[in-house]
């Protein structure tokens, strides 16, 4: 469809962003559903003026991602409970004007596992402690998982800090093979290209009937999730939470089921692209 006096803008802000998989995954959706809407990237330093341009220009929704997530939250008119608890905000609704954020990192996150596993009664060990291990924890938290920060030893006042808010034990990365689990989540970004031979934990720690999660998605099949699979876990890849947490997105600003599956596809045709260079 093409731009008219009608069509609806969406927006992804961050600095930088020509990597970003999320204008080919959303407009495709829009393009799916017949929806007169387009998504735009824009590599910006200065949040706060983004957000004006977004009341300015009605630009119906935005994701916000690094470095703006936290920042973010002093432009806006309200933020919902759980972006609150997160302490993050990566999706923003203009509602006539009134700009009211969210995180979709969290529930992606725990869609993603729902492929593999149930959270509820479930002990959850969340490897790392920044921004996407903030959103994972509170949302895994709110469905019943009871979590164990793996984090390294030097920031371990960051992590410690996580642990009180979800009341989640914390095990040094080195000793985390001690844990008992059920699920295992990489919430840092070790194994990620062109680190593609490190992993976070020793093979050792995966068992046969464990649901393990990388969040890292290039490449799609980390050595972590690989050693996973060779042990007999159940896994799934950082490309699912991604696409989850763009659904959720698309349904806020659209009203509409997200096409899932094919948002899917779209973004794993992009990341097979990059591995193929
Ligand atoms: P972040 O805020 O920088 O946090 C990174 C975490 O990993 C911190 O806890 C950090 O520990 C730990 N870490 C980093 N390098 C480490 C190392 N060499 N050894 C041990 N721990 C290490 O980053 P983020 O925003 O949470 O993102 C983390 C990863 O998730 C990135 O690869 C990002 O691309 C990916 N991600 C994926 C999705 C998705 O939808 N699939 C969404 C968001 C993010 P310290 O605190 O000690 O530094």
């Amino acid at each position: 469809m093409l731009a008219d006096t009608k069509t609806v803008l969406h927006a992804v802000f961050g600095h930088p962003v020509a990597q970003s998989l999320s204008p080919a995954m959303h407009n495709r959706a829009f393009q799916e559903l017949g929806l007169n809407c387009v998504y735009l990237a824009f590599d910006v330093t200065d949040i706060g003026s983004a957000m004006n341009a977004v009341r300015a220009l009605g630009i119906r929704g935005a994701s916000v991602t690094i470095p703006h997530k936290v920042k973010v939250m002093e432009y806006l008119d309200e933020v919902d409970a759980a972006a609150r608890r997160m302490g993050a905000v990566n999706t923003v609704l203009n509602e006539g004007g009134r700009l009211i954020g969210s995180n979709t990192d969290g529930p992606g996150a725990v869609a993603a596992l729902r492929e593999i596993t149930e959270l509820s009664g479930k002990t959850l060990l969340l490897l790392g402690s920044g921004g996407a291990a903030r959103a994972i924890a509170h949302a895994a938290r709110a469905e019943g998982a009871a979590i164990v920060i793996g984090n390294r030893v030097e920031d371990r006042a960051e992590a410690e800090a996580l642990a009180s808010e979800v009341d989640a034990a914390f095990a040094p990365l080195g000793d985390v093979r001690s844990v008992a689990c059920d699920i295992v989540v990489n919430a840092t970004p070790i194994g990620m290209a062109p680190h593609v031979e490190a992993s976070p934990v020793p093979a050792d720690l995966f068992r046969k009937g464990m649901a393990v999660m990388d969040i890292v998605y290039n490449p799609i099949e980390t050595r972590f999730l690989r050693e996973a699979r060779e042990k007999g876990a159940s896994t799934v890849d950082g490309a699912a939470m991604f696409v989850y947490q763009g659904a959720a997105q698309f349904s806020l600003w659209t009203g509409r089921t997200a096409p899932v599956a094919l948002m899917r596809r779209v973004v794993l045709e992009k990341l097979s692209a990059k591995e193929r260079g």
